[in-house]
């Protein structure tokens, strides 16, 4: 029986467009990058919970957010490594690990090794991409 948490959450294009700001469908579903210092989340310091903000899963805790100063949301780890995918994006003649969430498959963002310890991971995400749930 399928279980309603982890159930892969498949729509037509035309759902997404309808279920999701353009903005949002054009990260999401289009892999676009938003400006960098343009998210509304970058300097966010409410403590919460952020989803995916196409299907609701959990991806990522403020308590993992830092300011790396790159222009986007950062954090040192996922909430669960389950609920992101990574693969390898040659994309715009570079070699990246992209994120993505593991129950709708929307593109989050890239994931990149210069991060603090003890993870020493920068994931770099598109505000589009979240929704925080405050505390
Ligand atoms: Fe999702």
């Amino acid at each position: 029986m399928p279980d309603a948490k982890t159930a892969k959450v498949t729509k037509s294009d035309s759902e997404w467009r309808k279920d999701l700001t353009p903005m949002q469908y054009a990260v999401l579903r289009e892999k676009a990058t938003e400006q960098p210092f343009s998210g509304e989340y970058e300097h966010e310091r409410r403590e919460g919970t952020y989803v995916c903000a196409g299907c609701g899963q959990t991806l990522f805790e403020s308590e993992t957010k830092f300011d790396s100063g790159c222009g986007w949301p950062s954090f040192t780890a996922p909430t669960a490594e389950s609920h992101v995918d990574e693969q390898r994006d040659t994309s715009h003649g570079m070699i990246r690990t992209e994120v993505l969430c593991s129950r709708c498959s929307g593109h989050l963002g890239h994931v990149f090794n210069d991060g603090p310890a003890p993870s020493g991971q920068r994931y770099c995400i598109n505000s589009a991409a979240l929704k925080l749930e405050p505390k």
